[in-house]
């Protein structure tokens, strides 16, 4: 035999930026390895975010190929554009583009006719791509894009069908995982909470897909949750490969700069901004790629950061900016002019991964993607927990609770974000819980255990490292096959 056998590995994202961008790293991550080659799948609005990346690494001959599947916008009863999570604004489409997605089923059926890969990495939120591929013969894995943590959590509260029986804000604690973690019914997702939407409909069915599926690809590395890690393969799914922090397959600057397709000359003015700080000194402000506050909560953080004077990043997501003519006044003219020096105001998109890795940043103010929590730990950086919807909440417990990197601003119900509008938090209160994050005793004793995550996360990627030998076993199963 001359080399090892050939792989191709088909990579389908849900079409949302918090699972596409973890996709792409992941998939260049396999593409890096001898004889793998892969193709992210995507529909034409999404393709920037894929093609510079890609076409940076195919200059150092590493070998991804993109191919775009018509996103059935129409058909599902969305606007023309609507072609990710993020550019959905009301229930009703939210809902469509769920349904949207289970129409996919038939482009991917054919792309996979016509490429034959050797295994198909699927988004949680296909559950139907175990039997499309098994229809080709090949192995289906599931990418879940979120952590282990959350996951026991999740199973653990459908196994025991304990929420039907609290009211809303009665505590309780999370029967059978390895810590004691204490939760209410509102923080729960929306499809724990009687919420009947395609949402939830789709959860059930990743839940059986999860069991006919042939294992499922975990963002994440043993040494973070290694109670939970193996809990999972335990009672949950026996395969599972723990391949992350797949954020640190970015290395220099431009690759920073690349992801999320920002314009590396925005990458730079904020780069030049931080070199300017001094060590641990400025907290970042993002609440991940598509939620928007109403203008009185923006209100109360602007005030809440003035009044805590620490030199801070707000990243502000357009429609923040163009929504309410109040509010752009008062931020734009006001604000921005006093906090001048102190505080940087990104509107859109920000070079999250580029910032979370400059040394000037101390602190975290996140909403509990399991990307942000992720590339969090792997900067060192402690948190202040904001968690919206989704399983935001379970990814704080391990933050605050497991990890003991972040203090909670005890935030409560929300179910996506029209309904989490209703929650305000108080200037008073986020000027306490910034200086709670940034100064004293407490802060740093965080700041210490996270810094010693980020040498378990890099310590894992390495070569011989826990998440480096799972990418390599899985690898070498998967030729096996
Ligand atoms: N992100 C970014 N710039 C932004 C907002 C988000 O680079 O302005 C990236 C962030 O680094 C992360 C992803 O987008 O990789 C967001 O994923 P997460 O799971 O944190 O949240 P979601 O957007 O899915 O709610």
């Amino acid at each position: 035999e001359s080399g090892p056998k050939e792989l191709h590995i088909f990579f389908f994202p849900h079409l949302a930026h918090g699972h596409m961008i973890p996709t792409i790293d992941m998939a260049r991550l396999f593409a890096r390895q001898h004889s793998v080659k892969t193709t992210i799948i995507c529909t034409p609005l999404n393709a920037p975010l894929v093609s510079k990346v890609i076409e940076r690494d195919s200059q150092h001959g590493i070998e991804i190929s993109v191919r775009i599947v018509k996103f059935p916008s129409i058909e599902a009863g969305l606007p023309e554009g609507c072609e990710n999570l993020g550019s959905t604004t009301s229930p009703e489409m939210f809902n469509n583009f769920y349904k949207a997605l289970g129409l996919l089923q038939q482009p991917l059926e054919q792309l996979l006719e016509e490429c034959r890969p050797n295994c198909l990495v699927a988004d949680v939120m296909f559950p139907w791509a175990t039997e499309v591929a098994s229809k080709f013969g090949i192995p289906r894995l599931i990418f879940h894009g979120t952590s282990y943590f959350a996951f026991c959590v999740f199973h653990s509260l459908r196994c025991y069908e304990l929420l039907n029986t609290l009211s809303e804000f009665e505590s309780f604690i999370v029967p059978g995982i390895p810590d004691q973690i204490k939760m209410t019914k509102s923080q729960q997702p929306s499809y724990f909470r009687g919420v009947d939407n395609e949402l939830t409909k789709l959860t059930n069915l990743s839940v059986q897909s999860e069991q006919t599926s042939y294992g499922v690809l975990v963002n994440s590395f043993n040494e973070l949750e290694p109670a939970y890690s193996e809990h999972y393969r335990k009672f949950i799914v026996k395969k599972a490969w723990s391949i992350g922090p797949v954020s640190l397959c970015n290395k220099d600057i431009e690759d920073k700069a690349l992801r999320g397709n920002i314009a590396s000359i925005a990458a730079y003015e904020c780069l030049r901004w931080l070199e300017m700080k001094n060590p641990n000194s400025v907290l970042y402000i993002c609440f991940g790629s598509k939620f928007v506050f109403p203008a009185s909560q923006l209100l109360e953080i602007a005030k809440g950061l003035e009044a805590a004077g620490k030199h801070f990043i707000w990243v502000m997501k357009e429609e923040e900016n163009i929504n309410n003519q109040e509010k752009q006044e008062w931020l734009l003219e006001g604000f921005e002019k006093r906090v001048e020096g102190k505080g940087l105001i990104i509107k859109g998109w920000a070079p999250q991964a580029l910032i979370l890795d400059h040394n000037a940043i101390g602190g975290f103010m996140t909403h509990c993607g399991w990307n942000s929590v992720l590339e969090s730990v792997t900067n060192g950086v402690p948190m202040i927990t904001w968690p919206l919807y989704a399983e935001q909440f379970y990814n704080e417990k391990l933050v605050t609770d497991v990890l003991k990197i972040g203090v909670s601003i005890g935030a409560q119900e929300c179910s996506r974000s029209i309904d989490a509008r209703k929650f305000i938090l108080k200037k008073e209160d986020i000027e306490r819980y910034v200086n709670r994050l940034m100064v004293g005793e407490e802060a740093e004793e965080m700041r210490s255990k996270a810094k010693a995550l980020k040498e378990m996360a890099r310590k894992a990627v390495e070569e011989g490292g826990s998440s480096n030998s799972d990418l390599n076993a899985l690898i070498q199963e998967l030729r096996s096959l």
